[in-house]
């Protein structure tokens, strides 16, 4: 193909001149009609057994260079551009990033559907196609603000299908559109879909922020990602949404399967379901509906549904693992009431132990549970998280079916995560090992004889500078900060949550802005970065940002402290933003409560740009530190085991630790004049009330290991030889993160596609 021929073509009949004189927008449609049009010629792949990855949640990223690169067209498109004077990078700019997910589960399933076509296996994403996404953060008065986030516009990446499916509801039926997204696979000439679902007649974006009636379930049942759920209406429309999506999908997947010439009998043999967290778990009683509606027994059914169905839990925190009214279905689903009672009976037959049961006393359907007990395989994200669901939160199911439980540590497509967000990186990769890598990342290893080589690690440090900049370029242009190049660029990027700990982040900036206030300035500056959405109705996450907010303004209006540290948080941290922060990186903040976080995918996109770990010894943590050694990473504080033990004894006071000298008047700063001034009086003063009362994420119990490693990395960054062979031992052990090896061991292990 003639990439210049064909981009005249389209730019020509689209709007009748030739590609020199278009605008970057007109570009930019036109390379999205010329890759859409080559996603959507390739077949998809073919094999006995098809995926269908059923997730609430698809946090894809802005999909211009990835689909190029997955078409083979990346380079020379650039090239291209480059010739004209152009950049693809402006270009993409023009594109708007789809926001239908939250944070890691939803990136995970984005990283997977590009693995799953890499690696040329027949597998489709099924989810919904929300309209205003989660939502767009804004920032006023230092305080989170949250607006519609409006993504789709007449040309996107989604293609009406023209398929429809009626979903039966209580009381009324919902007509679902589909739409697909092309997944072309980076080495197989193949494309996948993602399948989103949709309402005939979706609302228009709400006139006042986010909020909006929730009762309008016809209008508005995509309009949001994780609508407010404080109150019942709220609820309802979740489920409303979760039975929207299985339903249609369940459809689909029958009608898929007759028309690959199959019955319905043949379910468990050639469709594989994986259940990304409990959202899409209506599944499993929903095909048991449609089999049993067709004819077959109760029994087979289940059998059936059993061979197909597997499920991934993301998350050890309790009120994450979703329980649901059983009058909530009998409102939303009342056909599924009876089949989710007859499972719970089953259930009860196969153990007498009521913390196994579906239902439980105050008549709540326990989601994960049905999962458990109807699908054929569980798995956990990471080592420790997989060994923390077998030994506690899920022990009970573990000694009953020990054959199901199964550890698949995550991982995240390098295509995105190094060769498209760090051109610069990848070159001096490929200078070295050649680009064997771009098809197999453990090939990276092959890097570990340059840790000794002058040159090499020289280059990479100019790397690293380079991305530094352009990160600097991009601050400078979407938030008017100019950060120093040559500070030290420490960063913490994740969504807020108080077990994620951007408090304790807080508390090490409120220690060095004293120091350096008393005359002991570090050696070098320091650039902290944050980013982070807080959900609407998470308080303390949002008085959280409220603090964040108020150390920037505190350290940027203060001319003795500026010079040496600068807090910077991004506003809408997304997928955009993570591309260009991660690879200027130099300190990767992984600082979660140890057993709390289940695996963690950002960790990885850093190791794998060069960044050194800061972090506890959590999640996939703990597998990085057993890869790149303890010379390589900064390890601290409490370990999972002291941590669960302290919270089943409950042997955690925070004023204990508040009254130790090291940390009092850290946590005092909070209500200090100096922030109070600047802040919410009311915010700060419950923000330290609950930091030296509750403090349910224990950050006093770390903060001093905390501050006293990140001064010691601090340090030996001064050793710029040191620290650039610390970051080639992370790039180069990073493979083992690949998302195509998770994937290539789900397929082997769980659905054996082929
Ligand atoms: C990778 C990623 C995440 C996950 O970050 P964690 O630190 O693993 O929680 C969240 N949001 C975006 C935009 C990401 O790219």
């Amino acid at each position: 193909m003639d990439l210049k021929e064909n981009l005249t073509a389209v730019t020509q009949a689209q709007f009748g001149r030739l590609p020199d004189a278009c605008t970057d927008r007109q570009l930019y449609h036109a390379l999205l009609a010329l890759t859409q049009k080559l996603a959507a010629d390739r077949p998809a792949p073919q094999g006995g057994r098809k995926l269908y990855y059923f997730s609430a949640e698809f946090l894809m990223g802005k999909l211009l260079s990835n689909n190029l690169l997955a078409l083979g067209l990346f380079e020379e498109t650039r090239s291209l551009l480059e010739d004209m004077g152009r950049s693809l990078a402006a270009i993409e700019e023009c594109e708007p990033e789809p926001s239908l997910g939250n944070g890691g589960l939803g990136r995970l399933a984005a990283c997977f559907l590009d693995s799953i076509a890499a690696l040329d296996l027949p597998g489709d994403g099924v989810g919904l196609n929300y309209h205003y996404g989660l939502f767009r953060q804004k920032f006023a008065c230092r305080k989170q603000q949250e607006q519609p986030d409006p993504w789709i516009e007449p040309e996107s990446w989604l293609l009406d299908t023209g398929r429809r499916y009626t979903v039966p509801f209580g009381g009324f039926e919902l007509e679902a559109v589909l739409y697909d997204m092309a997944v072309p696979g980076a080495n197989g000439g193949t494309a996948n879909r993602l399948h989103l679902f949709d309402v005939p007649d979706p609302a228009d974006p709400p006139a006042n922020g986010i909020d909006f009636d929730k009762r309008d379930v016809a209008h508005c049942l995509t309009s949001f990602l994780y609508p407010d759920d404080s109150d019942r209406d709220g609820q309802l429309l979740r489920v409303y949404q979760q039975y929207f999506m299985v339903s249609a999908g369940a459809q689909m997947i029958l009608d898929e399967l007759a028309e690959r010439g199959f019955g319905p009998g043949d379910l468990g043999d050639r469709v594989a379901i994986q259940i990304n967290d409990t959202h899409p778990s209506m599944v499993i009683p929903e095909l048991i509906r449609l089999l049993t509606a067709g004819g077959m027994s109760f029994d087979d059914a289940a059998a059936q549904v059993e061979k197909s169905c597997a499920y991934t839990n993301h998350t050890i925190l309790a009120e994450a693992l979703e329980k649901w009214p059983l009058e909530y279905i009998q409102t939303v689903a009342p056909q599924l009431v009876p089949i989710i009672q007859e499972l719970d009976r089953r259930a009860r037959q196969r153990s007498g132990d009521s913390r196994v049961a579906i239902l439980d006393e105050w008549g709540r359907v326990h989601m994960a549970h049905m999962d458990i007990h109807f699908g054929h395989s569980v798995n956990g994200v990471a080592a420790l998280h997989t060994e923390i669901l077998k030994n506690s939160e899920l022990k009970p199911f573990y000694d009953l079916y020990p054959e199901k439980f199964n550890n698949k540590t995550n991982g995240v497509t390098f295509r995105r995560w190094l060769q498209a967000c760090d051109p610069a990186l990848s070159a001096w990769i490929t200078d070295r090992i050649g680009d064997g890598w771009k098809k197999d990342a453990a090939e990276l290893e092959k890097l570990l004889p340059c840790a000794d080589d002058a040159g090499s690690l020289a280059g990479l440090l100019e790397v690293k500078q380079h991305n530094k900049r352009r990160l600097q370029r991009m601050l400078a242009r979407r938030q008017g900060v100019e950060v120093d190049e040559n500070s030290i660029f420490d960063i913490q990027v994740k969504r807020l949550h108080e077990y994620k700990r951007q408090q304790m982040n807080a508390l090490w900036v409120i220690f060095k802005y004293l120091e350096i206030k008393s005359g002991r300035r570090p050696a070098r500056p320091i650039t902290v970065l944050f980013g982070a959405k807080a959900a609407p109705a998470y308080t303390m996450a949002k008085h959280i940002i409220h603090l964040i907010l108020c150390l920037q303004a505190l350290t940027e209006s203060d001319p003795e402290v500026r010079p040496w540290l600068r807090v910077v948080m991004v506003e809408n941290y997304n997928v955009s933003w993570a591309e260009a922060l991660i690879p200027a990186c130099d300190i990767s903040e992984q600082i979660s409560l140890a057993s709390k976080e289940a695996s963690g995918t950002s960790n990885m996109k850093f190791m794998a740009n060069g960044a050194v770990t800061l972090g506890t010894m959590d999640g996939a943590n703990v597998e990085i530190a057993e890869l790149v050694g303890p010379e390589n990473i900064y390890t601290f504080g409490a370990s999972s085991d002291e941590v669960i033990g302290l919270y089943a004894g409950g042997g955690y006071h925070p004023l204990e630790h508040y009254h130790r000298p090291g940390v009092e008047y850290l946590v005092d700063f909070l209500i200090s004049p100096e922030l109070m001034s600047i802040g919410d009086p009311g915010v700060l003063t419950a923000l330290w009330r609950d930091m030296k009362h509750k403090d349910w994420f224990m950050a006093l119990l770390d903060v001093e290991s905390y501050i006293a490693r990140k001064e010691q990395a601090l340090a030996e960054y001064e050793d710029r030889t040191a620290w650039a062979r610390k970051m080639l031992v992370n790039i180069a052990k990073s493979g083992y993160f690949s998302s195509d090896r998770t994937i290539a061991q789900y397929n082997d292990e769980i659905w054996r596609l082929r």
